[in-house]
């Protein structure tokens, strides 16, 4: 029988990012990570060692990591995630930040998040503002199930999915935020065939020719939509800072900025 840590040495091996190996069969076992270091010497059963191969095998043909574990952390949960919904990314961290950053800690206030996939960007704010309501809308039902699933397992009352292409989910109300990170990637753009993209939904990451299709939508209808003093912030491409910045102020939105990532790309623009 294999022991715990003979078995990930060879596995990291094969995957190019060592940590997998632990995430896939830290799932294989339903125990944490920090379990199988404690319990290196471990032997693994058959029908275990074979699941982990199996998930191995899968890995090594493209599938994402979080596919393969069916959830993904983002902000301070780990998220249920699915092929209807894109994998969270640390870069929209940076966005659910910036949003915190202009609202009152108490209170109540009313936030949308528009295109919520598996709702990291909702549930962070939901959590972060309990006094909050919190709209998530997506066009996807299979995504919102798993959105209102995650939102569920954080028991999170104050916070309502609705399905539909952006505003069109949303009935009259204004809001004091509105946040999304919306397909921007150009129809055309060579990535889409690269790495996790390639199993993510084609809807959560492709917008038109030029990638702004969506942006252009949410930017031109926001303005309706929010209160007097209220924030759009919008997630984007790195190379997509100044369009969406030219888009805002055409829509007459003020104190347009461009906020970069981690590594200092252009990430989110807000007004
Ligand atoms: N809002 C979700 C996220 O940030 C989904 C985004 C998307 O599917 N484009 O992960």
């Amino acid at each position: 029988m294999p022991r715990i840590d003979a078995l990930l040495r060879d596995a990291r091996l094969r995957l190019p990012d060592g940590v997998e190996a632990d995430l896939l069969l830290a799932h294989v076992l339903g125990c944490s990570r920090t379990w199988l270091f404690t319990h290196a010497q471990d032997e693994l059963d058959a029908d275990t060692s074979a699941a982990f191969a199996a998930l191995l095998e899968r890995r090594e043909r493209g599938e994402p990591v979080a596919y393969l574990t069916g959830e993904r952390g983002f902000w301070r949960f780990d998220l249920q995630v699915g092929p209807a919904t894109l994998i969270p990314r640390a870069e929209t961290e940076l966005l659910v930040e910036l949003a915190l950053a202009r609202l009152p800690n108490v209170g109540p206030m009313r936030l949308a998040d528009l295109g919520t996939g598996s709702g990291a960007i909702a549930l962070a704010l939901a959590f972060e503002r309990p006094h909050a309501q919190v709209i998530a809308t997506d066009m996807s039902g299979e995504a919102l199930a798993i959105a209102s699933s995650n939102a569920r397992a954080l028991s999170l009352h104050n916070i309502a999915f609705r399905q539909g292409d952006w505003f069109a989910a949303l009935t009259g109300a204004r809001f004091d935020l509105i946040a999304s990170n919306p397909p921007y990637i150009a129809d055309d753009d060579p990535h889409l065939a690269e790495g996790d993209l390639r199993f993510e939904p084609a809807s959560a990451l492709s917008s038109g020719i030029d990638g702004l299709d969506a942006i252009r939508l949410i930017t031109a209808q926001a303005p309706a939509h929010l209160l007097p003093g209220g924030w759009l912030l919008i997630e984007h491409g790195f190379d997509q800072g100044a369009q969406v910045q030219a888009l805002m102020r055409a829509a007459g939105l003020v104190g347009v900025e461009t906020v970069r990532d981690l590594e200092l790309r252009d990430r989110v623009t807000l007004g």
